[in-house]
């Protein structure tokens, strides 16, 4: 809704993308944000963020009745002076749940523009650009990781780029990698890796190589063509200034990053690499498998969830796994300390608040969604209790944490995070951890092998009836093919919705012996659904998830 009518501004239209690009980057090279200063700034935003979200109200709600923060507060009858209230006698998460059970929150669905939103007698449609900051320039484009809908576009700000940098200084000081020798493993398309590339850079860690699991030319990118081609545009001019060109390393073929590991190992004693989690297994198993020691290396990963399999994947080399949890375009969100459990991660609430919502998954089972609020001025977004399609625990310590968050006045933790979005296939749901737990336990633990050799996809065979194919990488040999079968019925027969879909998938459960198939941006699914828009229409989409 970026009509004039409305208040809401365009974004500026990308003038000379390429030479801000440089001035940013040239910025951020020669002027590292301190951990000192880095401190300062999380301290004062952590102490000030009740104020900071009457603040953004203020500046990016009240004045602008069209945007759907205001939309949902007129709907529930609530006013500035409401919000004051609450804010001063709850403190802000205290408010931001009840606002939350009157009705001002924006489910995922509904953010998305899938389904209206009912609140009450009132009923609107809302649009991913209305969520957009309208006091924040857009310095480039970047895509969502969707992997069903190829994603959607969002704006981001060298601004706030750099915002979080300074959490990466304190992220990187916390696991004593602060400026030592770093490399990313991102991918340079769709534009989410020149991000982590500017954050490092911003944090003193400028990385001296750029591994991307996408080749580095135009081929075979079909989607998001466009945003593709910019980025392309200003790559070059970048590398006049230090960007280190980015190399094409497939994650399965890892070679490459362990050489650069070994080479930085040789001149300092830590070392740091940040990638996805499932790149970051793949390391570990490369590695594992070559006998060789990637002791003082420290891995950032994200991307997916950094389950048990894919943590031991990396501990088994003697490395150094940390898990964060970061959505686009806000950013990281969440990082694991030294002390904390697998996938359990501190919420670095100083930019952002987060409150749960309880509300169904796919197969029936009570989870706990997570509903974000934007703090900072250069948020890209302006949200307030919006939905993201992710779930997991919400806890507070009673105690801080002895870690460097915890001393920062951070009490939080998220962890467990799943996407709510199902696995939908002949008709019937499942959640996807069932399907996780078969590619990175039960089948490995069987057949042999490891996370990353087994993925599920989907199959339309004779007149488009949806099979189930089970991918085998060709790499672990001959493997009995009706033991992998058998263990597959077993799982899904340990829940009612895995046997109502091995119901319908019968014996149409095959294996394939070719390797997983990576989504665009590099994860690795347990499920890959067919391409959007393929799929029989089977699936009678439900009328709203929020009832
Ligand atoms: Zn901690």
């Amino acid at each position: 809704m970026a009509a004039s009518s409305t208040g809401w501004v365009r974004p500026t239209a990308l003038v000379g993308p390429g030479l801000r690009f440089v001035s940013a980057f040239r910025d951020f090279s020669r002027h590292p944000t301190t951990l000192a200063e880095a401190r300062r700034v999380v301290t004062a935003a952590h102490q000030n963020r009740d104020r900071a979200f009457l603040d953004r109200l203020d500046e990016l709600v009240w004045p602008f009745p069209a945007s759907p923060t205001a939309r949902l507060m007129a709907c529930a009858g609530i006013e500035r002076g409401d919000v004051l209230e609450m804010v001063e006698g709850r403190g802000l998460d205290g408010a931001l749940e009840r606002l939350r059970d009157a009705g001002v929150y924006v489910s995922y669905a509904e953010s998305l523009g899938q389904m209206p939103v009912r609140r009450g007698s009132a009923r609107f449609e809302l649009h991913p650009k209305d969520f957009r900051n309208p006091r924040s320039e857009a310095d480039y484009m970047v895509v969502t990781g969707g992997s069903r809908s190829g994603g959607t576009e969002a704006q981001s700000n060298f601004h706030y780029i750099r915002r979080q940098s300074i959490t990466r200084v304190l992220q990187t000081a916390m696991w004593a990698v602060n400026r030592v020798p770093t490399a990313a493993w991102a991918p340079v398309f769709p534009s989410a890796g020149i991000g982590t590339i500017l954050k490092l850079t911003g944090a003193g860690n400028q990385p001296e190589r750029w591994f991307s699991q996408i080749k580095p030319n135009l081929k075979g990118v079909t989607y998001h063509k466009q945003l593709a081609n910019r980025m392309l545009q200003v790559i070059g001019p970048l590398r006049a200034v230090g960007l280190p060109p980015p190399e094409f390393v497939p994650a399965s073929a890892p070679e490459p990053v362990v050489a650069w590991v070994q080479e930085a190992l040789g001149r300092a004693s830590r070392v740091c690499l940040v990638t996805s989690s499932s790149c970051g297994a793949a390391l570990g198993v490369y590695a594992t498998e070559k006998g060789i020691s990637l002791a003082g290396l420290v891995i950032f990963m994200g991307g997916e969830p950094v389950t048990r399999a894919k943590l031991e994947a990396v501990r088994s080399t003697g490395a150094v796994a940390v898990d964060s949890y970061a959505f686009v375009p806000e950013g990281t969100m969440a990082v694991s300390c030294p002390s904390c459990g697998p996938e359990e991660m501190h919420f670095w609430d100083h930019d952002n608040a987060v409150v749960g919502r309880r509300r169904d998954r796919a197969d029936g089972v009570e989870v706990t969604s997570f509903c974000w609020t934007s703090l900072a001025p250069d948020a890209p977004r302006v949200l307030v209790n919006v939905e993201n399609d992710d779930y997991g625990t919400l806890s507070v310590d009673a105690e801080p944490c002895a870690c460097l968050i915890g001393e920062l006045g951070m009490r939080t933790r998220l962890a467990r995070i799943r996407g709510l979005t199902k696995v939908v296939t002949g008709g019937t749901t499942i959640p996807c951890e069932l399907l996780e737990r078969l590619v990175e336990e039960a089948l490995p633990t069987h057949l042999g092998g490891g996370p990353g050799d087994y993925q599920f996809a989907e199959a339309e065979e004779n007149g488009g009836i949806t099979g189930l194919i089970l991918r085998v990488d060709p790499r672990l040999g001959a493997i009995d093919e009706a033991a992998a079968v058998g263990v597959v019925r077993e799982a899904l027969g340990s829940s009612d919705n895995g046997l109502l879909a091995r119901g319908v998938w019968g014996d149409r459960v095959r294996v394939q012996r070719t390797a997983p198939v990576r989504t665009p941006t590099a994860k690795l699914l347990p499920f890959e659904p067919l391409p959007a828009g393929s799929m029989s229409p089977i699936d009678p989409a439900p009328d709203r998830d929020d009832g």
